[in-house]
């Protein structure tokens, strides 16, 4: 026999006992977008490689490590598969002209790569929803999107799991000054920064404070405060921004040291927390980027988005068991004889027409093996054909799941007499 081929380490598949819960999610997410005026967006899965090394920055986890980039064979070019969303979304908004005098509210939904260590809610192919609202200056379109976050978890069932932390990261001006402040301050800890510390001390200071290692948590609370260096705009755009989520009775922690791993953003970022996945406790996560289309060679326009990891959501809704019950069809077509595979064909289309998902039983097999096949896969009611019953044009109709008898008819009444048992 020739060997088996494996996924690749990290890339899972979804099979169907579990595909179900995916396609409530994205059912209720999809419902819930619309609830809100946001379109569709549907970009490449590859990029050019400069569009995530300029918009995520050279610095962080994502550029430095965790990229899929590969050079085409073809003409040189370097190409990645995209790590997130954003930047995808934001190249065709500028490559087509999306902003040009207006403003768009846009999702994405799709498979995201990132090269880590795999692990429970950590993937090398993950998946996201991902809303970006483009040309609002906010803050009034920051606190839409947590509105509609925070809907979303009520409408899962999870309002309780999870916890909104906020922070502000002011604008780029104050960013340099808190820097030279803060790097003047980590130059006194050189000695217990840790590697990841060391190596972001001049490149990106920010990220120090983003830190999981306990032992340099006291030298993180006492690191001088981004928020303390925000000017009175800035101020007014955090205060506007939590009054608003005050305003719609949401609860939330205001993290000062809530940094976020990517470069583009400035203002309002936020993070869906929850304690129950251990460390991959964050099942969304945005802010505003209002520099990033300028940054993508477009005219300046402020954004503000999020990413939320769907396997991390799943992984909660399965742990609060929060998932409805599996599909099943409501009529399990068992058939048998002379004329009846047939016969159950047609009858399975006018049923399927009438508004009925129907199973129906395909090959071989007795009328007990066929109805054991029925009472498995969840369906309510199993119609039955046998030769009797295609000489008088009629079908035996038998709940499943009720003590109701069951009941020949005629072959054109199988729907009504489906219909009648329901209620
Ligand atoms: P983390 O700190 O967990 O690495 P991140 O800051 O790298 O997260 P973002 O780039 O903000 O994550 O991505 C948004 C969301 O996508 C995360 O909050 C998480 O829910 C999900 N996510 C990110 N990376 C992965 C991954 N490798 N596997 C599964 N989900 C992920
Ligand atoms: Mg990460």
């Amino acid at each position: 026999m020739a060997q088996k081929i494996q996924a690749v380490r990290g890339m899972n598949d979804v099979l169907p006992a579990e595909s179900y819960q995916w396609e409530y999610f994205e059912s209720v997410m999809r419902g819930l977008l619309a609830d809100y005026g946001y379109q569709n967006i549907r970009t490449p899965i590859v990029e050019q490689t400069p569009l995530f090394v300029r918009s995520i920055g050279e610095v962080t986890d994502i550029v430095e490590k965790e990229m899929y980039s590969f050079t085409d064979s073809l003409n040189g070019e370097s190409l990645t598969l995209r790590p997130e969303g954003t930047a995808g979304t934001l190249r065709a908004a500028v490559e087509h002209n999306l902003l040009y005098n207006a403003t768009q509210r846009l999702w994405y939904q799709g498979a995201m790569f990132r090269h880590e260590r795999p692990q429970k809610g950590r993937y090398r192919q993950f998946h996201q929803f991902g809303v970006e609202a483009l040309g609002f200056a906010g803050p009034d379109i920051d606190a839409e999107l947590i509105a509609l976050t925070a809907d979303l978890w009520r409408r899962l069932g999870l309002a309780d799991s999870v916890e909104l932390q906020i922070n502000t990261l002011g604008n780029r001006e104050e960013r340099a000054a808190h820097r030279v402040a803060l790097i003047a301050y980590l130059e006194g800890f050189q000695s217990i920064l840790d590697e990841d510390g060391k190596r972001r001390l001049y490149s990106n200071p920010l990220r120090v404070l983003d830190t999981k290692n306990p032992a340099l948590q006291e030298m993180c609370d006492a690191a001088p405060r981004l928020l303390d260096y925000l000017g009175s705009e800035s101020r007014a755009q955090y205060e506007g921004w939590k009054a608003m989520i005050a305003a719609l009775g949401i609860p939330f922690r205001e993290n000062p040291r809530l940094v976020r791993g990517l470069d583009y953003y400035n203002h309002s970022v936020f993070e869906w927390v929850t304690t129950e996945l251990g460390a991959q406790g964050t099942v969304c996560a945005g802010g505003r980027y209002d520099g990033l289309t300028e940054q993508l060679g477009g005219k300046p326009a402020p954004g503000i988005g999020f990413g939320m990891g769907i396997e991390r959501v799943l992984l909660l809704l399965q742990d609060k068991q929060l998932l409805p019950a599996a599909p099943a069809p409501d009529v399990y077509l068992v058939q048998q004889g002379e004329g009846a595979p047939v016969y159950a064909l047609t009858l399975a289309q006018a049923l399927r027409r009438a508004g009925l998902s129907v199973l129906q039983h395909c090959g071989d097999g007795s009328f007990k093996s066929q109805m054991k096949k029925a009472d498995a896969c969840g369906a309510a009611f199993a119609v039955i054909v046998g030769e009797n019953e295609v000489s008088a044009a009629t079908a035996i109709v038998k709940s499943l799941r009720s003590e109701a008898e069951q009941q020949t008819v005629a072959v054109a009444g199988v729907a009504d007499a489906i219909a009648a048992l329901k209620v």
